[in-house]
């Protein structure tokens, strides 16, 4: 891999037009907008193959996603379009320290989320309802035991005394460490709270501590 810049780390490119990443194949019919970087591309294509004759099918619903994907999640919650944890914010309630917390239960601000980096993956669902299903269950567990084989692992595991803070456990959220890992690496060594900017409530990251309690809030395998 060639040296990562901050563009690389924030999410700020195209992923269709970076040679290092490769269309691939969700596992749902007609849908084509999924773009990784090429090694993990390999391993979930890899993953999801070998699933198969365990009648397990995994299915992507969310891979690569860029700042301004990320940014247009964020503001659609932030302006009261998408609900948050069921509940639609107006303009001026809750208070913007409270609306930044309710998101980072689930959702990363822009230039901080794994998904800028083309190494990390939402499989099948991205409610915890389904992952209380006997399907939801049975793919679970087959990911649990067989992810790691193919380079993956849980970053945000359930909150336990291991992993006090950041966000909420996600059933569905895999990533791929041989690459990730370099990723999270040069983050920690390139990105101030200067360079996140650009969005509703970005002022609030560094009172937050965004990159130490979301970004680092991970699966101690993960880092
Ligand atoms: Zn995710």
């Amino acid at each position: 891999m060639v040296a990562l810049g901050k563009n690389d780390l924030l999410g700020k490119f195209m992923p269709a037009d970076n040679p290092d990443f490769i269309q691939v194949k969700s596992g749902i019919e007609s849908d084509n907008e999924h773009y990784l970087r090429i090694e993990a591309a390999k391993a979930w294509e890899q993953m999801r193959l070998s699933a198969l004759p365990d009648n397990i099918h995994l299915k992507l619903v969310s891979s690569t996603r860029n700042f301004d994907r990320q940014k247009q999640i964020w503001e659609n919650k932030w302006s009261g379009q998408t609900a948050v944890n069921g509940v639609y914010f107006t303009e001026h309630n809750p208070d913007n320290t409270t609306k930044a917390k309710e998101i980072l239960k689930f959702s990363a601000m822009p230039g901080t989320s794994r998904h800028h980096w083309g190494t990390d993956i939402d499989i099948n669902s991205v409610e915890e309802e389904y992952f209380e299903t006997p399907k939801g269950k049975d793919v679970f567990r087959w990911l649990k035991v067989n992810a790691p084989k193919f380079g993956f692992e849980q970053p945000y595991t359930a909150k336990s005394d291991a992993r006090p803070l950041g966000y909420e456990e996600e059933k569905w959220h895999w990533s791929f460490m041989p690459l990730s890992k370099v990723f999270l690496r040069n983050y920690m060594r390139q990105i101030e709270y200067s360079d996140i900017t650009g969005f509703n409530g970005a002022e609030l990251a560094e009172q937050l501590k965004v990159i130490p309690v979301y970004v680092f809030g991970i699966n101690s395998l993960c880092r």
